[in-house]
């Protein structure tokens, strides 16, 4: 595997670094576009969405006021296939946060080549001061709001930050009220008993697990014993935690919003959740001494797993790095001028588009069960989904290595080659 290449086409790198994860998701597309010698005309085609909606959504509050939130739906590309993306509750959901979180989907699907394209959704909100009942009329309201764009063969929703199986269980029941019959596929990471999938809640994480397996026995790091740090402890990373205790690695540091938790022989997760569970929080977890977020992804470990937000290692910070591997549960948490840095100082970067992508892949299977009324057990899930990302991985080496390039250009390369060959064959309408 070629760790030293060359460095990361710096004609392609704006010399200050910006944080704007939209123009970040177009450096990382322009620099596959230059190795692939792409066409001036598909260059623009594929670095801009396809569809952008916007809504505003009146809600009424518990104390009957009226609130009016604004939400968007970014549909990025849908070559390959139907969109898809996840819906994101958070106070700093932007328009261009959506765009790029989009399109890291079109990348992500055609990088573990999933007949899927790429879109995300979010609502500008704060979900941890909103009761459920008000988190149902919004999500409601929203999913109205965007109808004439989701279906099963236009655009399926996901969870993502702050929204679970219970906010996709809300959308399914509007939109098949809507259309007058029961359509379980229009959304994925449902609750089982309206159609999720076996292996869903936690198919992101086993997807990191899988990933970071071949990470280590390419730098020959034996995965038991080996000390994880992870960023997060949301949907991702807490089944991460527990996955990667599971192998016997050692969990040493876990964070939320609030802080993170450290203990160098070790945290259980199990432990953790009840904790965090019962207080809202893994701070103060016994056993555990606190910590920043920033001395987290600072820690010397063998494995870091950031797995909240993007933008967490940038030029500020990637020089304090000292994981020899970085797993991208979270999308977009590096920024292009600090994946350079990690690049030279020889940190094995796994990118979001392929790392995360098992969530995605476990999706396409609950949609295709949906579409056969059919369902698999959980291990025929973990099988294809294991096999599904490993190949996955290999191709991206090989991508990366053909190119000297390191593991986000050549999943840049394999994914954008993919939509670029689709996009050309179906040529342009009219
Ligand atoms: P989640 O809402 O379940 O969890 C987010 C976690 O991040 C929480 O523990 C929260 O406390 C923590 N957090 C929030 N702000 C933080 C901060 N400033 N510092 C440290 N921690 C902070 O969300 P999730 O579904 O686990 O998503 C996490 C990341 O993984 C996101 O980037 C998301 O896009 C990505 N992702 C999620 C899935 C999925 O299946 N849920 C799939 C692919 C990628």
């Amino acid at each position: 595997m070629a760790t030293v290449a060359r460095p990361i086409l710096p004609s392609r790198m704006p010399p200050r670094e910006d944080l704007n994860p939209f123009h970040i998701s177009q450096i990382q597309f322009d620099m596959a576009a230059e190795l692939l010698k792409l066409d001036p005309g598909l260059r623009q085609i594929l670095r801009t969405p396809k569809r952008i909606l916007e809504v505003s959504i009146p809600v009424q509050m518990d104390n009957r006021q009226t609130k009016v939130f604004s939400g968007f739906r970014v549909q990025h590309n849908v070559a390959r296939g139907p969109a898809k993306g996840g819906i994101r509750y958070h106070p700093n959901v932007s328009l261009d946060e959506v765009k790029a979180l989009a399109a890291w989907m079109t990348w992500k699907t055609a990088t573990v080549n999933i007949p899927f394209g790429g879109s995300k959704g979010g609502v500008i909100c704060d979900p941890k001061r909103m009761s459920k009942g008000e988190l149902e009329r919004m999500t409601r309201r929203f999913t109205y709001e965007i109808l004439p764009i989701i279906g099963p063969e236009n655009d399926i929703p996901a969870p993502d930050v702050y929204t679970d199986s219970q906010t996709m269980a809300w959308i399914m029941d509007t939109y098949s009220a809507s259309v007058g019959h029961s359509s379980p596929s229009v959304v994925t990471g449902k609750p089982i008993a309206l159609g999720g999938s076996a292996g869903r809640h936690e198919a992101t994480s086993r997807g990191v697990l899988v990933v970071a397996e071949e990470a280590a026995k390419l730098k020959r790091l034996p995965l038991r014993g080996a000390s994880v740090a992870v960023q997060g402890f949301g949907s991702v990373g807490r089944a991460a935690c527990r996955l990667f205790a599971e192998r016997r690695a050692k969990v040493v540091a876990i964070s939320d919003s609030r802080g993170g938790a450290y203990n160098a022989r070790g945290i259980d997760p199990l432990r953790a959740q009840r904790y965090k569970d019962r207080t809202g929080t893994v701070v103060g977890m016994p056993g555990t001494s606190r910590l920043s977020n920033d001395e987290l992804l600072a820690l010397k470990c063998d494995i870091l797993i950031p797995a909240a937000l993007e933008n967490v290692i940038t030029l500020a910070n990637a020089d304090q790095i000292k994981a020899r591997i970085v797993v991208e549960g979270a999308n977009g948490p590096i920024t292009p001028h600090a994946d350079e840095v990690l690049h030279r100082k020889g940190v094995f970067v796994v990118p979001d588009v392929l790392a995360n992508a098992g969530g995605v892949t476990v999706s396409y299977f609950e949609w295709v069960q949906n579409q056969q009324g059919y369902s698999w057990s959980e291990e025929e899930v973990h099988t294809r989904l294991d096999a599904i990302m490993r190949r996955a991985f290999r191709e991206v080496v090989a991508a990366a290595q053909k190119h000297h390039a390191h593991l986000r250009q050549g999943a840049y390369v394999v994914a954008v080659g993919r939509v670029a060959e689709t996009t050309t064959s179906r040529g342009l309408f009219p």
